[in-house]
C-alpha cells in the first residue's frame, strides 16, 4: 500500500477526506434550506396572516358595509356615467387586451364609459385605429398617451398626431380641433404653465404601485390573489399626498380638473405556452418574453408536461397567471362624470369642465354621491362655480356612511362623519372634499370630488 509522507495510507486519507467533503456539502445545504426557508418565512409571513386572518375579517366587514348600501335622496341634476379614464388595448406595445374582452371587461365592471389611451405607434396616434361608439351600452372614447406625458382625445377620426410633436403644440391643436388633453403620470414634472391643459391624473395605479417594494409586494398578490382577489390587489394604495397638494396648488391660480386613471394595461401576469418545433415559451402578459430564444424540449421534458398539463398541441396556453386583469383593475379606480347624455361630446364635456368625482368603487359602489354648493334656489356642482352669498352650503350625500373632509383650497377646514354633508361656506374659495369608509377598524379612503369654486361675492 503507498504511503503518504505524512506516515498515513493514501487510501484512508482519500476515504476521511471525502468524509469531510461530504459533511461540509451537506452542512451547507442544510444551511442554504435554512436560510431559503427563513427568507420565505420573512416574505410569506404577512400575506399568511392575510389569508388566513385579516383578508377574512376585512372581506366580511366590507360586505357587511355594502350591505348598508341606500339610494342617495339628494339631486344634484345630472346623470352619472361612471368612465375608466386612461387603459390600454392591443395596439398599446405593452398591452394584448383585443377591443371585444375590453367591452366584456366593462360590462362585468358595470363601467359605462372607457376613455382610452393607447401607446403611439410608430411615433403616430392615428385615431381611426381604434374603437368609437356606443357598443352594447358602453361608450368608446378614442385617445392617447403621448411620451411627454399628455393624454389626448375627441379629435376626429381622420386625426393623426405626430407623437414628436411638442407638448404645447399638440395641446393648442387639441384645443383648436374640439378635444381635450390631460396630464397623465403627474408624479413627473409635467408644464402646468401650458394654459390648454386643465385636466390632470390625482391618481394612477401605476404611479401607486411605483413605491411599492416588488419583493414585500409579490408574495402577497401571488398568495392571495385567487381567494382575496380586490383585497390583495388594494395592498398596492397610498394616499396621493403630493399630486393632491400639487393639484390644490394649481387649483389657488387657476381651474384643475382631476381625474382617476385605471392606466389598465393587464400586463402584469405570465404566460407558458407550448409552440410549434416543441419548444416551450414563457413570456410576460406584456409581450416581453422571459424565455427568448424558447426552450427546446426533449422527451423526458415534453413526457414531465403532459403528465402535468394533458396533451401537447402547438399554441396552447399551458398556464396563465394575471395579478392585474383588465375586470379588477376597471373597478380599482373610477372617475364618474356628471352629464346630459352619454355621448362622447356630453362626456369630454364633464371631464372637461370637473363635473365628476375619483372613486375607490372596488370597495363599495360609489354611484349616487353628490356634492354641491347651494342657496336661494341656486346650484353648482363639482367643476362648476358660484359667487358667496350668506346663507351659501355645502351640501353631498353619499350611498354609505362615510367621513366627510372637507377642503377649502387644500387645507381641511372640517371633518364630519355621516352619509350626508350640510355645511355653511364661511367665503370663496375652492370646495372639496373627501370621503373614507370604515368597514372594520381603519378609514379607508374612497372618493376624492372636484372642487366647487365660489367666488367673491358680485358687489
Ligand atoms: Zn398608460
Amino acid at each position: 500500500m503507498p504511503v503518504a509522507p505524512n506516515g498515513q495510507p493514501s487510501a484512508v486519507r482519500a476515504r476521511s477526506l471525502a468524509a469531510r467533503l461530504g459533511r461540509y456539502l451537506w452542512r451547507t445545504l442544510l444551511v442554504a434550506l435554512g436560510l431559503i426557508t427563513l427568507t420565505l418565512c420573512v416574505l410569506f409571513a404577512r400575506p399568511l396572516y392575510q389569508y388566513l386572518v385579516s383578508f377574512p375579517r376585512e372581506a366580511a366587514a366590507l360586505e357587511r358595509l355594502r350591505a348598508e348600501t341606500r339610494p342617495v335622496a339628494l339631486d344634484d341634476g345630472w346623470t352619472e356615467y361612471r368612465a375608466v379614464v386612461h387603459a390600454h388595448s392591443y395596439l398599446s406595445h405593452d398591452s394584448e387586451m383585443p377591443f371585444a374582452e375590453i367591452l366584456a371587461a366593462a360590462q362585468t365592471a358595470k363601467v359605462d364609459a372607457m376613455f382610452m389611451t393607447d401607446h403611439c405607434i410608430n411615433r403616430k396616434a392615428d385615431f381611426v385605429t381604434q374603437w368609437t361608439g356606443l357598443h352594447e351600452g358602453v361608450r368608446f372614447i378614442r385617445g392617447w398617451e403621448l411620451r411627454n406625458g399628455l393624454l389626448i382625445w375627441g379629435l376626429p377620426e381622420s386625426a393623426t398626431v405626430n407623437c414628436d410633436a411638442p407638448l404645447t403644440e399638440t395641446a393648442a391643436r387639441v384645443a383648436h380641433e374640439g378635444g381635450l388633453s390631460a396630464f397623465g403620470h403627474t408624479e413627473m414634472p409635467r408644464p402646468y404653465e401650458v394654459a390648454e391643459v386643465r385636466v390632470m391624473e390625482i391618481y394612477n395605479i401605476h404611479t401607486d404601485f411605483l413605491d411599492e417594494k416588488l419583493l414585500w409586494l409579490l408574495p402577497g398578490l401571488l398568495l392571495n390573489t385567487a381567494r382575496w382577489p380586490d383585497l390583495a390587489i388594494r395592498e398596492v394604495y397610498d394616499q396621493p399626498s403630493a399630486i393632491l397638494n400639487l393639484w390644490d396648488q394649481q387649483n389657488r391660480t387657476r381651474k384643475m380638473v382631476g381625474f382617476g386613471a385605471a392606466d389598465a394595461h393587464q400586463n402584469l401576469g405570465l404566460r407558458l405556452v407550448y409552440t410549434a418545433q416543441n419548444r416551450l415559451w414563457l413570456r410576460q402578459s406584456s409581450r416581453k418574453s422571459f424565455t427568448d430564444p424558447k426552450i427546446e424540449l426533449n422527451s423526458f421534458s415534453h413526457t414531465v408536461l403532459e403528465w402535468i398539463f394533458g396533451p401537447l398541441t402547438p399554441g396552447r396556453e399551458l398556464l396563465r397567471v394575471d395579478l392585474d386583469p383588465y375586470p379588477r383593475s376597471l373597478r380599482y379606480v373610477n372617475t364618474h362624470l356628471l352629464a346630459e347624455d352619454n355621448s362622447e361630446a356630453a362626456l369630454l364635456g364633464a371631464l372637461r369642465e370637473g363635473r365628476a368625482f375619483v372613486a375607490f368603487d372596488l370597495l363599495a359602489d360609489t354611484r349616487g354621491f353628490v356634492f354641491f354648493a347651494a342657496a336661494d334656489g341656486r346650484r353648482a356642482t363639482m367643476g362648476e362655480e358660484t359667487a358667496f352669498t350668506p346663507g351659501l352650503r355645502l351640501k353631498g350625500e353619499a350611498p354609505l356612511p362615510a367621513r366627510w373632509t372637507v377642503l377649502r383650497d387644500g387645507e381641511v377646514v372640517a371633518t364630519l362623519e355621516g352619509r350626508s354633508l350640510d355645511w355653511p361656506v364661511p367665503g370663496a374659495g375652492n370646495y372639496r372634499v373627501e370621503l373614507a369608509i370604515r368597514p372594520g377598524t381603519e378609514w379607508l379612503d374612497w372618493i376624492y370630488a372636484n372642487p366647487v369654486r365660489v367666488t367673491p361675492p358680485t358687489p
